[in-house]
Formats: C-alpha cells, structure tokens, sequence
C-alpha cells in the first residue's frame, strides 16, 4: 500500500491527539508547531491553565492510550459548589454518584503527555514552525523558524489546521475558498488569578468541586490544580459597572472582591498582582460554514469552531474531532470524502455544543443561586 501521509498544523491538544491516533494507524505524520517544545524550555501557557475534562474527551484519550496517565494528575469535580453573595455555600452535583463527574486537568500538563504519546506513536514533531503561507496549487507549505524568521517550504498531500481560534491554515484557505466565516464576540471577557495552597498545606477550599460565584450579569468560576491550588477566572463585562472598563487596575478589582465575593478575598492573597499581570482573554464564538477544501486541507477543533468556555466542551469537542477524522480517514481511501464525511458528521454537532455553551453562561451567572431554581433540581435529583 502507498504510504498515507499528512500534515498536521499545530501540536496543541487536538493536534498531538490527532497525530498520535494515525501514527498509531500507520500513517506517516508531521506537525509543525509555532512554539517552542514545551518539554525542553516549559509551557509557555495557553488559553486557560486548566481545563474541564469530560467523558467525551475522556473517550478520545482512551483510543490514544493516553486515559490513565492524564487521570493521573487529574482532580475529580463532583458538581458545582455555588458561593452565595451572604456566604453560604452549596454542592449541586452533577450526577447521582461519582460516576456521573468531570476532571480538572492541568493545560500544560496535558500537552506534554499528549506530545510524548505522539512521538512514542511514530509522529514527527517540528518545533518554532509557525505556518506562514500555503499554496495550494503545488501543495507547499512555508513555516517561518520563530528563531532567525526564516522561511522553510515543505511539500505535502493534505494539511490538517489544528491551530487554534486565531488559525494560520484558516486565514490561508480563505483566500482561496469561501468558508463563510462569522466570528460573534461575546462582549464578556476573562482574567485568571491564583488560590495558593493553605497555609497548613493541602487545597484551601473543597477539592472535589468546580466553584461558582453567580452574580447575575457576571461570575467568578475556581477549578482545582493537582498541587492544590486553584485557577480562578473572574468573567466580567467589557462595558457597564462593574465590566473591564470599570475594573481596570488591581486596587478596583480587591475593591470588586471585597464587595462582591467576599468569601473569595482571603483565598486569593496575590488578587492585585494577578489581575494586573495577568492578561484580560476575549471570548468569541466562530462558525465556519464550510471546514475544508476538496483533499488538499480540513480544519478541526478550535481552529473549525471556536466557542466560549461555559460548557467546558471546546477541548473535549476538539479530541472528538481527532476521533472521527482518524475513523474517516481509516474508513475512505479517498480524502476528499473522508473530510467531507468527517465535516457532515462533526458541524452540526459542534453548532450544538457551541449554542450550549452560550446558554449555559446565562446559567451559571444567574440562575445556579436561584432559589427557585434550587428547589426544582432537588426535587429532580429524589
Ligand atoms: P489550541 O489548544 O489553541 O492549540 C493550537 C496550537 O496551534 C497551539 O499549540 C498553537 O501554538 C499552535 N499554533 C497557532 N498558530 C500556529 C501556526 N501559525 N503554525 C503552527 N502552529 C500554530 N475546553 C474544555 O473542554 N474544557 C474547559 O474547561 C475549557 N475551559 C476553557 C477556558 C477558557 C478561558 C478558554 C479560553 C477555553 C477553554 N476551553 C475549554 C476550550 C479549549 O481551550 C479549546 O477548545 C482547546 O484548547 C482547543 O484545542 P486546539 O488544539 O483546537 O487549539
């Protein structure tokens, strides 16, 4: 049989997913990555530092063989612990039992684990190889050498874009293909501040949680680190009181803190120096309404479908892409069907999964410490 060869842009999450489960199939696979190798000079950080893993994604790892090393650094969530403005505080869980949870992963940590899979499985991984241009007509791919800018050619047979909401390979097939490309910012955006271990050591506040500070119009959202801290990501406004316009520098956000999450303040020693040296994220929703040009190039995961972090499902939708592109290829000689099957099967479940995921930030702000609200999922859950 001809050698099946492909090249994949990007070795983030979906990119080293994929990489791993067709070198695992045989296939010769290369993928160029802007970055440096995280495993040599450290993660350079990403769009969040933890994630939300959920069975979906838990599904992929497994066909990769990566499940039980990634379940190894991996904090259990049981429900949403909801910080009510007086204090109190309350456990809706997310199932009957511990098999009904998801998992807090570490971004960074999840990366390595997935790059080391997609070496071990036979992939080629190409370092500080940013995709510049692509021709499609003579099938060469430039990659600019993030060290000295120079431009290296490469020739290939399919290019997968697997790189990201800001997609290099996306920009390149648009201007040569209509993907009818639509991009909806949320108006909301996002800052990340850190809960440090306790004092006495271990976690400061209940583990096995995904804490929720609901406060209508915004919230604060904690998940657990496996060294016992938490992420905790503020979502605000761009505009109106309080938003990012209001809430500009360290001294208005402790002022925020102390008003609005008050129980949070004492956990969050470096509130000030977090809010300012961290950056402010924008959140958007992306729809394409075509992932592909004919057998020359296909996206997938972020780079395909954007969307805003609330149902914790972009990574998770992202390593089903690799699944079914993996299956599609393996099922069709002829790539051009297999990416369009592939993008027959995944776009409309992505469009659902991303129409979720906007409804649930209504959710999560404002209706999880209704009282109402409350009592009817109790009555649910008997
Ligand atoms: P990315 O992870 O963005 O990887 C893209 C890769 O491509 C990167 O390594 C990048 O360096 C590389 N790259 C970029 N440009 C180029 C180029 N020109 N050439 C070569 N390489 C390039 N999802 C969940 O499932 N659960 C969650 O709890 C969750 N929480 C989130 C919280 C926040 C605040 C945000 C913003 C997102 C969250 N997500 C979550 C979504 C998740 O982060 C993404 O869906 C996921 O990272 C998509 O993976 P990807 O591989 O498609 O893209």
């Amino acid at each position: 049989m001809a050698e099946r060869r492909i090249t994949i842009v990007g070795a983030g999450l979906a990119g080293a997913l994929l990489a791993t489960l067709l070198a695992q199939r045989g296939w010769k696979v290369d993928v160029y990555e802007k970055r440096g190798d995280p495993r040599v000079q450290g993660y350079g950080g990403g769009r969040s530092i933890n994630l939300a893993l959920a069975e979906r994604g838990r599904h992929a790892l497994r066909m990769a063989g990566g499940d039980d090393e990634v379940m190894a650094q991996a904090v259990m969530m049981r429900g949403r612990m909801v910080h009510f403005l007086d204090g109190r505080t309350d456990l809706q869980r997310y199932g009957k039992d511990d098999s009904e949870v998801i998992w807090s992963v570490h971004r960074g940590e999840l990366n390595l684990i997935l790059l080391d899979l997609a070496e071990s499985a036979g992939a080629t991984l190409h370092f500080q190889r940013g995709l510049a241009d692509v021709d499609f007509d003579s099938r060469t791919a430039r990659f600019r050498d993030d060290r000295d800018g120079g431009l290296h050619e490469t020739a290939f047979d399919s290019l997968v874009g697997a790189d990201g909401a800001g997609s290099a390979l996306r920009a390149a097939m648009m201007n040569v293909a209509d993907l009818g490309e639509r991009t909806e910012f949320l108006g909301h955006s996002y800052k990340e501040l850190e809960i440090p271990p306790s004092p006495e050591g271990g976690f400061s506040i209940e583990p096995n949680a995904l804490h929720i500070w609901p406060r209508g119009r915004y919230m604060c959202i904690a998940l657990p680190n496996d060294e016992q801290t938490f992420t905790v990501t503020l979502f605000l406004p761009n505009e109106g009181d309080p938003s990012f316009a209001t809430v500009r520098n360290g001294t208005d956000a402790q002022a925020l803190f102390e008003r609005d999450f008050a129980d949070a303040v004492p956990l969050i020693p470096n509130l000030q120096r977090d809010f300012e040296q961290n950056p402010t994220g924008l959140l958007a929703t992306l729809y394409l309404d075509n992932w592909r040009i004919d057998d020359r190039a296909v996206l997938l995961g972020d780079a395909a479908h954007a969307m805003v972090p609330f149902h914790g499902q972009g990574m998770n939708c992202a390593f089903e892409d690799c699944v079914a592109l993996a299956n599609h290829l393996e099922r069709n000689a002829d790539r051009a069907a297999a990416f369009a099957a592939f993008q027959e099967e995944r776009l409309p479940n992505a469009r659902a999964i991303q129409q979720m995921a906007l409804e649930n930030y209504l959710e999560m702000r404002d209706r999880v410490d209704d009282e109402d609200y409350l009592l009817q999922r109790a009555l649910e859950r008997t």
